[in-house]
């Protein structure tokens, strides 16, 4: 028999273990090397005291694309009813005392959006059908597709699909087209930050995430997002692929037009066919690659906003928290303001809290709490340089005292122990440009489908790239489909 061909991968975030089991599947040796002592990275778990963290990733959303992922590398996900749908998706609360709570229960939100505006319920039929129309011409032309050249990608034919993608408008100048209301505005567009952009910058396109969430729901695993790494976890072991952590690679030497090996801080090499680098895209141009000038060229890219990120453990329980909640303040603009042209974060911010217990007990001892907070804010930035641990103490004041509000006047006395990840965090313990953990790029039109740094190197042949700083973006469904489409291009042929 003809040896087996070797691919080594660089990490194992959710890109780099799912494209593992799918080259593993098709006969490659596959070996990955991971920096951290655990897989997962922005997606990753930590449990202390009984208590367990989802440090990134949250909410299990657009379904249908982790069913599809799954189903072809044979792991059933959504099997022993372990993935559960949410009634509700979550509350969002206003700085008026206003709360809507958004679900995919049709007079549930008929009930409420009438009462803020007469009328709007129809609107938002309008807005979520155009919206998820969106998704599926984006999800057939645009997100789930490799691009070879720039004439699949800008031909004249394609002109009327990035009109129809709503790519010429911004999100909040599109949403204003069906809602007066100020907070139903907020409400339809605030979930432009998944992807770490601004809905008064970032096209309409992004319509589709709100519209997406309303028609087929959020879904969250028993044992949390983690379990989603574990499944993956599972079939690589059991499909042959050997995993190493606390594995820093620095170096992916290069010879001529070929990747040869990668290097390690102890100098010794790993050397394969193919590599994968899972690691952000413009890190590896940056720190383990030789092309300076490919990597400056990325350093002047659009990056994605970064998060300021609290968990604590409490010894008591809050049941006026559900388990998604979305605080949107009055200052919504000056916020966004604040995180993408300040790079810093609002006085009064925007944020929002996941209470996992909710849907699983698991998540925290009997009778206590897990509780963690995203705040987004601004990435970091040599010429706006800010003072991370004093603007994440200022911060957790502020979503304090807006927390209180609800009747949580004494959660400061009953938190056990916190542990809070800044933007620099972000940068050094998952190598993240500039701690731009939504992308690291931005998802504007200028980096997205064809424009977006390709997922195999142009020189190096068999250098290959997986995660959400290549095509398509950001967000686990477009990372498991950057894995797919990553290795439809290794292996050269469609997986179905
Ligand atoms: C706060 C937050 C909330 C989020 N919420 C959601 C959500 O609710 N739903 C959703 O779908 N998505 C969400 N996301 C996004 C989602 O978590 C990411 O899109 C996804 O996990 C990224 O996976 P990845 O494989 O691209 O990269 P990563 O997870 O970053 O994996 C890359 C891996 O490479 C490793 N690595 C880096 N450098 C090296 C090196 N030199 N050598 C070896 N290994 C290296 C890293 O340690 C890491 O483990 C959220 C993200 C954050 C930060």
């Amino acid at each position: 028999m003809a040896n087996k061909q070797s691919a080594v991968i660089i990490g194992a975030g959710i890109g780099g273990i799912t494209t593992a089991i799918y080259l593993a599947k098709n006969g490659y040796d596959v070996t990955v090397y991971e920096k951290n002592s655990s897989p997962g990275g922005r997606c990753g778990q930590m449990i202390r005291d009984g208590h367990r963290f989802d440090l990134g990733a949250t909410m299990l959303l657009m379904p249908d694309i982790y069913r599809k992922i799954f189903n072809s590398i044979g792991v059933p996900l959504f099997e022993n009813n372990s993935i559960k749908p949410l009634k509700d998706l979550y509350k969002i609360y206003f700085d008026n005392n206003e709360v809507i709570t958004f679900s995919t229960d049709e007079n549930k939100m008929k009930e409420q959006l009438e009462k803020i505006e007469p009328g709007s319920f129809k609107k938002s039929q309008k807005y979520v059908s155009a919206g998820y129309e969106i998704f599926q011409t984006g999800i057939n032309k645009l997100i789930g597709r490799n691009f070879d050249n720039i004439f699949q990608f800008a031909n004249f034919k394609n002109v009327g699909m990035l009109i129809k993608l709503k790519t010429y408008i911004s999100n909040y100048r599109y949403v204003k087209k069906f809602f007066r209301n100020t907070h139903l505005r907020m409400a339809y567009t605030f979930q432009n930050i998944y992807v770490g952009q601004s809905p008064f910058d970032s096209p309409a396109l992004f319509s589709m995430v709100p519209a997406a969430e309303l028609t087929e729901g959020s879904f969250f695993p028993t044992g949390g997002m983690f379990s989603i790494v574990e499944k993956l976890l599972s079939a690589a072991h059991s499909a042959g692929v050997k995993f190493y952590y606390n594995m820093p690679v620095k170096e992916i030497r290069v010879k001529n037009k070929k990747a040869e090996s990668v290097i390690f801080e102890d100098l010794s090499e790993s050397k394969a066919d193919i590599i994968v680098a899972n690691a952000d895209l413009p890190y590896v141009y940056r720190k383990l690659l030789p092309d300076r000038r490919k990597s400056r060229g990325l350093d002047r890219m659009k990056y994605s906003c970064s998060a300021i990120c609290y968990h604590w453990g409490l010894d008591k329980v809050y049941p006026q928290l559900g388990h998604h909640s979305v605080f949107l303040s009055d200052g919504f603009r000056d916020g966004l303001d604040c995180i993408f042209k300040d790079k810093s974060v609002s006085d009064f911010p925007s944020f929002y809290v996941h209470a996992p217990t909710r849907t699983d007990s698991s998540a925290a001892p009997k009778n206590q709490d897990t509780l963690s907070f995203v705040v987004g804010a601004g990435h970091v930035d040599k010429m706006k340089k800010q003072d991370w641990d004093n603007l994440a103490k200022k911060t957790r004041n502020a979503v304090i005292q807006r927390i209180k509000q609800l009747g949580l006047e004494d959660i400061e006395d009953h938190i056990k122990f916190e542990i809070c990840i800044t933007p620099e965090n972000w940068e050094s313990t998952c190598n993240i440009s500039k701690g731009s953990v939504f992308g690291s790029l931005a998802h504007n039109l200028l980096q997205m489908g064809y424009f977006r740094p390709h997922n195999q190197h142009s020189r190096y042949k068999n250098l290959y790239f997986v995660g959400g700083s290549t095509h398509p973006g950001n967000g686990i469904p477009n990372v498991l489909l950057s894995a797919k489409l990553t290795s439809e291009r290794i292996l050269n042929k469609q997986l179905n």
